[in-house]
């Protein structure tokens, strides 16, 4: 396109006319000035999205989850003892989850599949939150954590329940779209029950305040996440969040619901045969209904949006001796692995683990406590061994678990004990 000369024509878009310091050039019946053209390319700078336009670009990727429930079962084998009952319940759930996420985003289908949270009972250490985890990790969604007690309905002192969104979608770096369709284990759930036997006067209102938080996103809602966390702020920018396709497991130990399943099982009994059944413990955590969590203290509604409930069990020490060996991550391995950094064979003899297992069964903590038993007993060995030329093996023994003893060390030629 040639340059014009002609101071008497103008620019079509500023309807100046040329000068020799603005020069002109002619397009079809129509004049653009040198400034027009660095204002036009500033406009084209700013706006980048529209330069970067690409036809070809995918759309997010459809959300496919490629395992059976027995596939995801066996994989939740590899990390998780025991559980036998929860393991297929959370296999079909989380299964049934991701079809449905997938039905309702991905189909044509008119019939819109419902939403099935999920609840976990069990005491603490039985595998809670290594569950959330591990399905998050298997299905290969984001997943964040939280703590029931630590929320707070908006207007209160504490964490916003929406921060909870927020964290999930840190997990999926800040991908909205993958973070939709992540897992949020919301932990010790049974703390927001109301308290006292009778509700209406005793209630915890706080806690029922967060149940009615907690409720609008466990259902599916549009959430305001606030971008940088914290309290929300009028003024603030959020993040549309919509939790339809999130999976929310929450868990607790509902301390004390043997109670309410024995008076509704007793009474059952006691009707039917005249006489008072004794029912144990383990049994009254299978029997475990919605009705019981809700005698319990928590909300109906709350209830109601977590259909899928299942009791974990105690471990018992045979269980805490296979979590210590077996997981592809089990502690024992870990050690060993750290050791083998050395080049030193780590052993545990079957006695020493088995001591181990009952220190930690003791302390009621469930598999928790195995980290920090095992931890104090190697912290001296780990401070000494390094130190030590020509060590081949350490087998650590059931002297010293017990007795504080130190382990068999066995040298390149010779053994010491
Ligand atoms: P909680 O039920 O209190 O949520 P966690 O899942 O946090 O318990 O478990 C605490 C620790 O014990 C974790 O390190 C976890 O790996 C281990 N653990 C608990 N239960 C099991 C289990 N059934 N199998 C293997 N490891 C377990």
């Amino acid at each position: 396109m040639p340059i014009n000369d002609e101071k008497a024509k103008v620019c079509s878009f500023c309807g100046l006319p040329g000068t020799d310091n603005r020069r002109l050039i002619e397009g079809d019946n129509c004049y653009i000035c040198e400034m027009c053209i660095s204002v036009c390319h500033q406009m084209l700078e700013l706006d980048a999205p529209l330069e970067e336009v690409d036809d070809t670009e995918e759309s997010p990727k459809e959300f496919v989850l490629e395992l059976t429930p027995q596939e995801i079962y066996e994989k939740l084998s590899d990390y998780i003892i025991g559980q036998d009952e929860a393991k297929k319940v959370l296999s079909v759930a989380v299964y049934n989850h991701y079809k449905r996420v997938q039905n309702n985003l991905y189909t044509d289908n008119e019939i819109e599949l419902d939403k099935s949270n999920i609840l976990l009972i069990g005491p603490t250490g039985c595998g809670k939150t290594l569950f959330a985890r591990t399905l998050a990790n298997i299905v290969n969604v984001p997943f964040a954590i939280a703590d029931a007690t630590s929320l707070t309905q908006a207007g209160y002192v504490g964490e916003d329940v929406e921060n909870v969104l927020l964290r999930l979608l840190q997990a999926a770096d800040y991908d909205l779209d993958l973070a939709q369709k992540g897992i949020v284990y919301i932990d010790e759930i049974d703390k927001l029950a109301r308290k006292g036997d009778n509700v209406s006067i005793t209630r915890d209102v706080s806690g029922e305040g967060v149940q009615q938080a907690l409720l609008k996103i466990l259902e599916g809602t549009v959430a305001n996440v606030p971008p940088g966390g914290g309290r929300k702020h009028p003024h603030q920018e959020f993040i549309p969040f919509d939790t339809t396709n999130v999976l929310f497991i929450c868990g607790g130990s509902f301390e004390g619901i043997e109670e309410v399943v024995g008076k509704r099982l007793g009474n059952k009994v006691i009707g039917f045969n005249s006489v008072t059944k004794q029912v144990n413990s383990k049994e009254m955590y299978k029997n475990i209904s919605h009705t019981d969590i809700q005698k319990y203290g928590m909300i109906p509604e709350l209830v109601g949006r977590l259909p899928v409930l299942t009791a974990l069990d105690v471990l018992e020490v045979d269980d805490l001796v296979k979590v210590l060996k077996e997981p592809k991550n089990a502690l024992i391995k870990q050690y060993q692995i750290m050791f083998q950094m050395d080049n030193i064979k780590l052993e545990f003899e079957d006695e020493a683990i088995r001591a181990i297992a009952e220190a930690a069964y003791s302390q009621k903590t469930g598999a928790r406590g195995l980290r920090a038993i095992i931890e104090k007993i190697m912290l001296e060995i780990m401070f000494n061994v390094p130190e030590q030329e020509n060590l081949q093996k350490c087998v650590i023994t059931k002297d010293v678990v017990l007795n504080n003893k130190e382990p068999v060390y066995y040298y390149l030629e010779n053994k010491i004990a």
